[in-house]
């Protein structure tokens, strides 16, 4: 949060402290006052009436629905009655704002505005960002969180009353204990589920399942054996297990908690567990195993050594006296010190 000298916050483009002003909206690493955003939109208007000027934007040659929804069938896939009915109300919107001020047209188009609601997955973003592709205008997404946190609701969070935790499946997911290990459905062969699809959340949790079913499809077209990773093995097999052997009701994570193996699976040793693996595949090339075989055999030796090595009393006790350790009254060999 940015704050003045005097540890008021202040809007991060004019200066103005909060009390000067009526409004000042919190983004991520400062704030912005009424003023700044009328400024800003003044120069918005500028800028854009000079470029429709320039013939640069503005004179956009809008095309008819079919060929709108054309365009979005090549990137959305069914969602057939949401592409119709955005591509006539994209096309009547540019009609609108194309048509003469002075046109005696004695058909007027109203206004309209386009309210898309879905739940979670269901590609709204979608369909909105390939709009935007098409008519290239910019995309952003706000989250409404941002303001949330910031406090521009102000008092009305502080009164919020929780009707229902929000926490639950919301979205439509297959029930995961209709797949295999490998994420291919038991149901259709060469049909594989990753992600929230199978009533997970998170990135990590998507993008681990979309490299199980991504592998196993590729072994699948090889002819090659199904790639599976166990509960002891890796984090990403307690995930796999705990879907398809208990399914969940509601939107899982992986949480170290559910790895009874949870003292092995180690980011330390992940190169050691997962490399040879990976490498069996194709995937991790040679050189990257090369190192791996390299520093499991230094460690080898090293355990090796510290084996054989004899140490006196009179050497290693004054340190373990340091370390408030316990002291040996014989000569024995390293390893179990450091232990
Ligand atoms: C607001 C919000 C904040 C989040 N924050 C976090 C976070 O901080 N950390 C975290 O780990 N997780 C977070 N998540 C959860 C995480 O984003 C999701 O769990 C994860 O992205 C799911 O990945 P997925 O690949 O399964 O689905 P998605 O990422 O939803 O991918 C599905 C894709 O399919 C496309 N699609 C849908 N229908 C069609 C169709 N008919 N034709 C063609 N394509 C279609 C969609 O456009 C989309 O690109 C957040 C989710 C939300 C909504």
């Amino acid at each position: 949060m940015k704050m003045s000298k005097s540890g008021m916050i202040h809007c991060s483009f004019c200066g103005r402290n909060r009390d000067e002003v009526k409004i000042l909206i919190a983004g991520q690493e400062g704030h912005i006052c009424e003023n700044c955003i009328e400024h800003a939109h003044e120069i918005i208007d500028k800028e854009f009436h000079q470029k429709k000027v320039d013939g640069k934007a503005g004179d956009l040659k809008i095309q008819k629905p079919i060929a709108i929804k054309t365009f979005l069938d090549q990137y959305i896939i069914g969602q057939d009655e949401a592409k119709k009915i955005l591509s006539v109300a994209v096309y009547n919107h540019f009609k609108r704002i194309n048509l003469p001020s002075s046109s005696k047209n004695e058909v007027e188009i109203e206004k309209s505005n386009v309210i898309m609601i879905g739940e979670t997955g269901t590609g709204k973003t979608l369909l909105a960002k390939t709009i935007a592709k098409l008519l290239n205008v910019p995309f952003a997404i706000v989250d409404a969180t941002v303001f949330t946190e910031a406090g521009y609701v102000g008092e009305d969070v502080e009164d919020a009353k929780i009707a229902r935790y929000g926490y639950a499946i919301e979205y439509d997911y297959f029930p995961p204990t209709q797949l295999k290990l490998t994420l291919e459905t038991h149901l259709i062969e060469n049909l594989f589920f990753a992600g929230q699809i199978n009533g997970t959340t998170g990135y990590e949790e998507a993008a681990c399942q979309g490299l199980i079913a991504g592998i196993n499809a590729a072994q699948n077209v090889k002819e090659k054996e199904p790639f599976v990773l166990t509960r002891s093995e890796a984090y990403i097999g307690v995930l796999i297990d705990d879907l398809i052997t208990k399914s969940t009701d509601e939107p899982y994570r992986m949480f170290t908690s559910r790895a009874e193996y949870r003292t092995l699976l180690r980011q330390d040793n992940a190169d050691e567990r997962l490399t040879p693996l990976s490498h069996n595949i194709g995937l991790a090339n040679d050189e990257r195993m090369f190192l791996v075989e390299q520093k499991l055999s230094g460690k080898q030796e090293m355990l090796k050594y510290l084996n054989n090595l004899s140490v006196d009393p009179s050497a290693v006790n004054p340190v373990l006296t340091s370390l408030r350790l316990l002291l040996i009254a014989i000569s024995i060999t390293s390893f179990p010190i450091m232990k």
